[in-house]
Parts: structure tokens; sequence; C-alpha cells
């Protein structure tokens, strides 16, 4: 399982794909990808292979930013609906999601009562908190900050915001997550292969770390909203 993240200036959806492709060796039982343009987010998933995924992705969609899942489910079966991403009760936010929520029950239970729920998963719960922190009146930024202290478990995260096309929200707590780095453009995922084919310098996350990506900056934060200065390294693998 893996996630990949894009946004930069390309079309997104054919490195999202190609990045997807690098980390079927990971194993996964279904796949998805979001892309978001003028129109607003448009997303493809689909139980199976990702060639099963490229063949119901609509390729006259052009996007510069999106994100891109392979799931190895753990909470509900392998289908289209429990595959990723998954978006809020509204629409606005779209999630990818690598990792297991313990306490996905509880926050359910505590916050989201009265939100019906599309999936069985674990990772539902988390797009919803975003949206509902963000209905009271939060920045995305803190929506999203204000969901992963609440989060317990392990989470390899990439997020959308309709309203904003210019901002990718990424965190990691114990699944892997690298930034990648590029000119004019930056990119999140699982591992350095997926995204060699664009860029070959990488920053490592912390567990407990959070990175908004526009792009042209790539800000971390850790979750009192502490900015870390951390600069890229050069991936030395062949591809
Ligand atoms: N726990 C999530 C799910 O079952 C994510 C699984 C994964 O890491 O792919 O959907």
């Amino acid at each position: 399982c893996g996630i990949v993240g894009y946004i930069g200036t390309e079309d997104a959806k054919e490195i999202l794909l190609k990045g997807l492709e690098k980390l079927e060796y990971r194993g996964y039982d279904s796949a998805g990808i979001a892309l978001r343009n003028e129109a607003g987010v448009h997303v493809f998933k689909e139980k199976g292979r990702i060639e099963d995924l490229r063949r119901i992705v609509d390729m006259r969609i052009a996007a510069t930013i999106g994100v891109g899942h392979t799931r190895w489910a753990t909470h509900g079966v392998p289908s289209r609906e429990n595959a990723h991403p998954h978006q809020s009760a509204s629409g606005r936010f779209t999630l990818v999601h690598n990792g297991v929520i313990e306490n996905y029950t509880l926050l359910q239970k505590e916050y989201l009562t009265d939100v019906p729920l599309k999936s069985d998963t674990d990772t539902e719960i988390i797009v919803q908190l975003v949206e509902k922190f963000a209905s009271e009146g939060l920045e995305t930024a803190e929506a999203f900050r204000k969901t992963l202290t609440l989060l317990k478990g392990s989470y390899a995260l990439a997020l959308l915001d309709e309203k904003d096309g210019n901002t990718i929200y990424a965190a990691k707590n114990k699944s892997p997550l690298l930034v990648g780095v590029g000119n004019g453009f930056n990119v999140v995922a699982s591992d350095a292969m997926a995204m060699l084919q664009v860029t070959d310098q990488f920053i490592e996350l912390a567990d407990g770390e959070m990175v908004i990506l526009t792009r042209g900056q790539v800000t971390i934060q850790n979750l009192a909203g502490e900015t870390i200065t951390r600069q890229p390294y050069k991936a030395e693998i062949d591809a």
C-alpha cells in the first residue's frame, strides 16, 4: 500500500498513476486517485489493479494537483466504496491514508454522530473530522492539525481542499512518508521510488509532523504548530 501526491504545473494524473505503479510491490487490493481543477475535485477509484484504475480515469481531465492511493484493506472489505480517496460529507475535503486509526470508533461517537458515513473504513473518520472542524470556523491547516492531535495509530496522509487549488496537506505517524522537492512543483510519496520520475531531492518527515505543500514551498510543522527547517537529500536509487 502507498500514497502519492503532486502539486505543480504538469499533468498530475499521469505522474500519480506512474507513481502508484512504482508502489505496486508493496501489495494492495484497490487503488484510486483524486484530481482537482477549476471544475472541482474528481475521484476515481476501483478494486483491483492500477491497470483497472487507468481504465476508469477520465483522461480528458487536466489537473495540476492531485493525490493517489493503493489500499491494503484493514477496516472494511476491499471494494470501490472502501477504496481511497475518501471524501467528507459535503465533498469539500478529499483524503488518502495508509495505516490504522485505533480510536476511530471513539472519535466517531464523540464528534460525528450526525454525519452519515459512506464507507466502513477508519480513514473516513479522519476526513469527516477535518470537515467538522473547518465548518466550525478553523482554517484548513488548523482543522487538519486539530484532527491529527486526536488520532491514535499509524498514518501517512495526503489531503486536498476543494476550495484551494494551491495546497496539499500531508502528515505522518508510524507509516512512511517523504516529501519530494522540485522546481515549481512538490510531491509526497510513501517511497522515493514513486517520485524519482520527477525529482531526486527528498525531505524526510518525522512522526507527528505535518507538511503544507504549494507549488513553490514546503512548510513542515509539528503538531504544536512550530515550523521545522530540514534540508533535502539526494536519493541514490536506481529507478
Ligand atoms: N486502514 C485503511 C483502510 O483500511 C488504510 C489501509 C492502507 O494502509 O492501505 O482503508
